[in-house]
């Protein structure tokens, strides 16, 4: 399979990265600047595609960054809220629309690459506050990816109905290096240990 992994940084689609490469796919991975705080994870994406040998491209939509403003990970006067995910303060983290966006343009570059899919690192820990996370949504897209061209693109979302923790027992086995990920919202010097992002990755990796 060619499949364009649509790519954060974060422990969730580093796992599914080297699940992907475990499995044989030919990959590319697009990371979006959307200017988002935790900008880093981008330098993280970028690390772990080179140690991995994996054609990486950093897109920059910070040009409509605008169009997505009103989350905390997008205005800087809105405060990250900490806690977890279920925590309906959290809300104040959900990006507009931006998995419609990322799955939008992670179909265009598959068309025009001749790629047969996108796979994207959703997971049951997200369904309760991410709507674009959901396995509606996702089962939408992939509907909405056939009919929208005529190159036939799939949306793969294989870690769709399972846990945070089962993704990190995925990766232990596949010897992914969590070290190197970036996962606090915050996106400071160190991750802060008490946004929803890092409480997260703490349960999934404990
Ligand atoms: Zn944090």
């Amino acid at each position: 399979m060619k499949t364009i992994l649509i790519y954060s940084g974060g422990m969730d689609s580093t796992t599914l990265l080297y699940k992907l490469r475990a499995e044989g796919d030919l990959l590319h991975a697009l990371s979006f600047d959307y200017g988002q705080r935790h900008k880093k994870e981008l330098k993280a994406a970028a690390k772990i595609c080179k140690k991995l040998n994996v054609p990486h491209k950093i897109v920059d939509i910070t040009a409509v960054k605008n169009l997505m403003e009103g989350s905390a990970l997008t205005s800087g006067r809105i405060k990250v809220p900490e806690g977890h995910y279920q925590d309906k303060t959290m809300r104040a983290t959900v990006v507009p629309n931006r998995n419609m966006i990322f799955i939008a343009l992670a179909i265009a570059q598959a068309v025009s690459m001749k790629f047969d899919r996108v796979a994207i690192a959703v997971h049951a820990g997200d369904h309760a506050i991410y709507p674009d996370c959901r396995p509606a949504f996702i089962k939408a897209m992939h509907t909405a990816s056939k009919i929208a061209n005529y190159e036939k693109i799939a949306i793969s979302a294989p870690f769709l109905n399972i846990t945070k923790r089962d993704i990190a027992k995925i990766g232990h086995q596949l010897g992914v290096p969590y070290e190197l990920t970036w996962t606090c919202y915050k996106g400071l010097h160190k991750p802060c240990g008490k946004c929803g992002a890092c409480v997260e990755r703490q349960e999934a990796l404990c």
